[in-house]
């Protein structure tokens, strides 16, 4: 059986995803789930982009023990040496560079020969060699390549000391047949091929990125590179839980396997859906909320009989189980604590303090306390780490059918003042939204909102997405509440702190170009 080694691109392609913009702690949660899923190689960013980049990879370089970080690099000397700057602490520093290599990119994007570009990979190359113990190659859009040109460009690269050669299908255009024979064109024309793995990253364009990579997989390919729930550039990445869930259950077909704990497949969707602020849709395959249900008559009387008509995964393979009650009201801070460390909380004692109040506080509110809901109060305490910021007090709204909805907010303000207001809407959020734009300096303009709940029931715990525009930024928040009102004004002010944060980013970015 070979082992295929993850690359997940989560945090870098991932993240280039449209609308998607994740803080340093929300990058930092995924990592350490990404590590507790046991992914070979995390891309953590693209250090030389920003500062902000910059720093989000140094500090999962420095967090992550157990998976090796990798940052991106253009094949230019300054974006190498930002890099290892970034990725020097790491456990296992890996670099990966990369630069065009169809006709297409060479003549209309770089304006080079075919030369100049191996010249330049292979400087690149070398220079990075000279600091990192890993070295990956991409030869951006190689599925448009000329394959010997192609060839030829692997084999110096390698020469130069690259250990991974990558070769991505850029823009989602290649098919499984095609990508079969590009990795076999290598195996056979490349002579210094067995000195390296070969890596397959694919887009999902025309719908082809899993089968694209299995392809690879089944001619060579020793990496696959891919992102939580594919989300990624235009129409995403090659969905690293399909890749992996395909190549476990047909090992006797692929006769590769992935290291990954598949258990925890189920909990990195979500976390990744969230943070990201992208649903997944209920028949997406092996994470959506259908993929595991059985509506017909016919499969469910076949699925009492035996599982197996009908059943090709099992729930519990991925990390599905039946949300269960796990705490209660009486449960003690010890108990809470070890579920808590089995979820996989790396916070200190403040945040514990912080996630046992709110704990205690839904208990009095909701029957049954799941892990869901922990895990949810969990990441809301982890990636909230936002200070100098408008905080909500107490919220009240005024609702009847047949009066104008009214709503009054008490909030502490980023001096640490206290301000109260009032105001009326259409409906009771846009009270609230109302009153919280008379406190907010500015206008602030609701460009989205969503609602829904972290798993089903009555009294379950309500999650509200918006997207704003503020500040002239475009921004996402994030509320979690027991009440749907209180989640929202939450939301609101959540993706108000967020492009506080981002303000003073870009302030202190152009005080540093001009210096
Ligand atoms: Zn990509």
């Amino acid at each position: 059986m070979r082992k295929i080694n993850v690359f997940d691109t989560t945090l870098r392609d991932g993240e280039q995803s449209a609308g998607v913009s994740l803080n340093l702690e929300e990058k930092l949660e995924i990592a350490r789930q990404l590590e507790r899923l046991g992914v070979d190689i995390m891309e953590a960013g693209f250090p030389a982009s920003s500062k902000g980049d910059f720093q989000s990879v140094q500090q999962i370089a420095r967090t992550i023990k157990n998976s090796s970080i990798t940052g991106l690099a253009r094949a230019v000397q300054s974006d190498i040496d930002t890099a290892w700057e970034a990725l020097k602490d790491s456990a296992e520093p890996r670099l990966h560079v990369f630069i065009a290599s169809s006709p297409i990119h060479m003549q209309y994007k770089l304006n080079m020969t075919p030369d100049q570009l191996v010249e330049r990979a292979v400087q690149s190359v070398k220079h990075a060699a000279s600091k990192f113990p890993h070295v990956q190659f991409s030869a951006e859009d190689a599925s448009r390549a000329e394959l010997p040109f192609l060839a030829r460009l692997v084999e110096e690269t390698i020469q130069a000391g690259a250990t991974v050669i990558n070769l991505p299908d850029t823009v989602g255009f290649t098919t499984p047949h095609e990508i079969g024979k590009m990795f076999a064109y290598m195996k056979e024309h490349v002579p210094s091929i067995d000195k390296v793995v070969l890596s397959t990253h694919n887009h999902n364009d025309l719908g082809m990125a899993v089968a694209n990579s299995l392809a690879a997989i089944q001619n060579g390919a020793g990496q696959v590179e891919c992102t939580v729930n594919g989300i990624g550039e235009r129409a995403g990445n090659a969905a690293l839980e399909e890749i992996a869930v395909a190549l476990n259950i047909r090992k006797d077909y692929y006769k590769a396997d992935t290291g990954l704990t598949l258990k925890e497949i189920k909990r990195t969707s979500s976390l990744v859906s969230k943070l990201a602020n992208m649903p997944v849709p209920g028949n997406k395959a092996v994470v959506g909320a259908n993929a595991f249900a059985h509506e017909s008559g016919i499969h469910q009387d076949g699925m009492l009989k035996n599982k197996e008509t009908y059943e090709i995964i099992t729930p519990e393979l991925v990390g599905v189980h039946e949300s269960s009650m796990v705490l209660g009201k009486h449960s003690g801070r010890h108990a809470f604590k070890e579920k808590l460390t089995e979820l996989g909380f790396a916070g200190d004692a403040t945040q514990f303090q912080q996630i046992f109040d709110a704990f205690k506080d839904l208990c009095d509110k909701k029957k049954e306390v799941t892990e869901d809901d922990l895990f949810a109060l969990m990441t809301e305490t982890m990636t909230d780490a936002i200070q100098e910021s408008y905080e909500l007090q107490t919220v009240q709204v005024n609702y009847g059918t047949n009066n104008i909805p009214t709503a009054t907010v008490t909030m502490k303000l980023p001096s640490g003042e206290m301000a109260q207001e009032a105001a009326t809407g259409s409906g009771s959020v846009e009270a609230i939204y109302n009153t919280l734009e008379r406190i907010i300096e500015g206008p602030v303009s609701l460009e989205d909102y969503r609602i829904q709940s972290v798993n089903g029931g009555g009294d379950a715990l309500a999650e509200v997405y918006v997207q704003v525009k503020y500040a002239g930024f475009e921004s996402s928040g994030r509320g979690t509440a027991h009440d749907v009102l209180e989640a929202s004004a939450k939301a609101y002010i959540n993706a108000v702190n967020r492009t506080l944060i981002r303000k003073a980013y870009e302030q202190e970015q152009t005080n540093k170009v001009n210096i």
